[in-house]
């Protein structure tokens, strides 16, 4: 059996993250995947401008926004800033550049392995090989293995549904409908010749099948097309409930650190992930960035059980919301998941 210094299940943006930074002190890490490909994940691919200081090259944006369109039962708000609001990445290419990075730090990325078990100081793959570790990380999304073979309940999480339609569309726009999308929203997130067009809300208070049918009936009004396409749907974990088990951690969609308000969860994973690899590197590490991104999604959690109370009182959480952005009272950023101040 071939040991290493930390086994990282799932190469996501958490998984690759914290694989880099590791390997770059000098630790042997593995990676494994169990898509034949690194990146490509059903993802509407917006990345908040707080997030945009990650290091991203240029060429990887596929659109910059310095207008969001947030449009409800009562209102239509445009809100404007100098810089870019929000950019979008295809995960394809984000996997891509990150998995290079990774491996030119020196980490083994092993694809078409899936992990089936968590042992005592391995991990057992289906193709029948095993791999040791001092160090264990769960970065391996919203059904993680390692987070259930921890013994950790998922029950807040939410269903995103994503068309990718080809064409050029100008605006970047939200559309929280309570009738149609309860405290969730439907979005259309521009891309380089294409966009994202889907939705995302609770399960608990949205099912797909119910979820979707509405997001046909609010295309039809929009004269967008849908129907005819495939959608691809997935889930969306924002159950936090920790991040360091000894031995092993979570990073990511995995830890629940996604947000579930809006369904991000890009930033929280690779800042999750670094964070992680540096608790790896120093068990005596404080990590003040972990603790604001907990913190900022214990917020979010609260705004989301407050407006799920009731549905009068959802629709006026979500009206205020957006007339405070548009009376210019709170910046967007204030929804954004990053807050990537110095710690
Ligand atoms: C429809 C939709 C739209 C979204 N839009 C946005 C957005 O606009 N902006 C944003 O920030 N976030 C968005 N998200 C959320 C975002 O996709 C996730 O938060 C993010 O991918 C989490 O990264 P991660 O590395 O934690 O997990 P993931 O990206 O899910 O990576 C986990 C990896 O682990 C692998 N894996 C799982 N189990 C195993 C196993 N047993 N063995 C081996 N490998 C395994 C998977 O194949 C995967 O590659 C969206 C999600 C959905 C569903």
């Amino acid at each position: 059996m071939k040991k290493f210094h930390t086994v990282i299940v799932g190469g996501g943006p958490g998984g690759l993250a914290c694989a880099t930074l590791l390997a770059l002190q000098g630790k042997a890490v593995l990676v494994l995947e169990r898509n034949s490909s690194i990146g490509p994940k059903v993802c509407a691919g917006g990345i908040p401008s707080l997030a945009q200081g990650l290091g991203f090259p240029e060429d990887l944006w596929e659109r910059s926004f310095t207008s969001q369109h947030i449009s409800s039962n009562w209102q239509h708000a445009v809100i404007r800033d100098a810089g870019p609001i929000i950019r979008t990445v295809d995960r394809g290419r984000l996997g891509r550049w990150m998995a290079e990075k990774a491996v030119a730090a020196g980490v083994t990325i092993a694809s078409n392995t899936l992990v089936l078990k968590v042992g005592e100081d391995r991990v057992h793959t289906r193709n029948g090989e095993e791999f040791g570790f001092s160090f264990l990380v769960g970065a391996d999304g919203s059904s993680s293995l390692v987070r259930r073979q921890l013994g950790i309940p998922t029950e807040q999480i939410g269903v995103g549904i994503n068309y990718q339609v080809p064409g050029n569309f100008p605006e970047m726009q939200w559309h929280l409908n309570t009738d149609l999308f309860g405290n969730g929203y439907a979005w259309v997130f521009p891309h380089q010749d294409t966009a994202s067009i889907g939705v995302y809300a609770r399960r608990s208070t949205s099912k797909p099948g119910p979820l979707l049918n509405s997001l046909h009936q609010w295309a039809a009004r929009h004269g967008l097309e849908l129907k005819s396409r495939q959608p691809q749907a997935a889930l969306i974990n924002s159950d936090f409930r920790g991040w360091r088990f000894g031995n092993r951690f979570l990073v990511g969609d995995a830890a629940g650190l996604a947000s579930g308000l809006t369904g991000e969860g890009i930033y929280s994973a690779i800042v999750s992930g670094e964070e992680v690899a540096r608790t790896i590197l120093d068990p005596g590490y404080e990590s003040k960035k972990m603790d604001r991104i907990i913190e900022r999604h214990r917020r979010h959690s609260r705004i989301l059980d407050f407006a799920s109370g009731s549905k009068l009182g959802g629709k006026l959480v979500l009206e205020g919301l957006i007339f405070c952005l548009r009376a210019g009272l709170i910046p967007f950023s204030a929804l954004e998941m990053g807050i990537d101040q110095p710690s």
